[in-house]
């Protein structure tokens, strides 16, 4: 009897953890795959799993020095990758990406639009115009505007997929991380809005919703013991989420496997709860 209440209340260290095999099907092979904010976390991770399933993949973030390093990483891994700066809220840079993705590779079949941006910590009401301008301009108009942008390239190949990434904090707004919070909750929106009309291109629009995920941007999750303790307190599977753990499932929503979901947001949390 104790033993099983004991059971109860300590959940098994074990689950959710990741067996790599090291078989990935090709089921990517062909396609070309344009992720932003891929040279580091999640984004790269991601530009890995499409990588490593086939895809010729396009990696960018603000920093040549990062772009550099995450194309010679990735090639180093076999994967086909090519690279170029991209701030994803400057039009000129979505448009120079976009253009040398098509010069070099030939088209475009996949997108994942992965940047974001938190300039502001604090009581939201202490939130100026200009956060909210920063935050709502790079996290969500430009996640429009770049599906927006892939659109007619996806359309001369008969479709494409187009995955968005937002966050738990979309679902319940994070202390401290308003203006963030209500952006993450945009896409959410966002990807509702756009799936009836993608669909009529065969393009379809899904959006993942990560946890406490182990990168540079959560760090103040997770430096800090007593917060991430607090935190681990919300999930089933107690360990911080790795890039990993979000790359496959966004893999998986770009492959034919996923050609009946469109719409949807996949929460990748380890069990915290997810609901609006
Ligand atoms: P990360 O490891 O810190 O990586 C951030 C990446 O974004 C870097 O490659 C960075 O490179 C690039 N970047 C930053 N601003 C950019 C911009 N304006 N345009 C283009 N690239 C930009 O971050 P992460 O944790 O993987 O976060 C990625 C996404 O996951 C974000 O949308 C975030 O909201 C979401 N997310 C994260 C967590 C988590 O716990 N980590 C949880 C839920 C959701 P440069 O510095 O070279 O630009």
């Amino acid at each position: 009897m104790l033993k099983a209440v004991t059971r109860c209340l300590w959940s098994n260290p074990v689950a959710g953890r990741r067996m790599m095999s090291h078989h990935v099907p090709q089921n990517l092979s062909g396609k070309v795959a344009i992720v932003t904010a891929s040279t580091d976390g999640i984004g790269l991770a991601a530009a890995e799993a499409l990588g490593r399933r086939g895809a010729h993949v396009v990696v960018s973030s603000r920093r040549q020095a990062n772009v550099d390093k995450a194309v010679s990483l990735l090639r180093s891994k076999d994967i086909k990758v090519i690279g170029t700066t991209c701030n994803v809220g400057k039009a000129e840079d979505r448009d120079k990406l976009i253009n040398m993705t098509i010069e070099q590779c030939g088209g475009v079949d996949i997108l994942v639009s992965n940047a974001a941006v938190n300039p502001f910590f604090g009581n939201i009401l202490e939130s100026t115009e200009e956060v909210w301008d920063k935050i709502l301009g790079v996290n969500v108009k430009a996640s429009f505007l770049l599906t927006k942008l892939v659109v007619p390239h996806m359309e001369k190949r008969g479709g494409g997929s187009v995955v968005i990434v937002s966050s738990v904090a979309g679902y319940q707004p994070m202390q401290g991380l308003g203006p963030y919070s209500v952006s993450k909750t945009a896409l959410l929106g966002l990807t509702r809005a756009l799936a009836p009309d993608l669909a009529h291109s065969n393009i379809r629009i899904n959006c993942v919703a990560p946890g406490i995920i182990k990168t540079r941007f959560s760090a103040a999750l997770w430096e800090n013991e007593g917060v991430l303790e607090e935190f681990l307190k919300q999930t089933s599977i107690k360990r911080l989420g790795q890039p990993e753990d979000i790359g496959g499932v966004i893999a998986f929503l770009c492959s034919d496997e996923a050609s009946y979901i469109t719409g949807e947001t996949i929460t990748v949390t380890g069990g915290m709860n997810c609901r609006l």
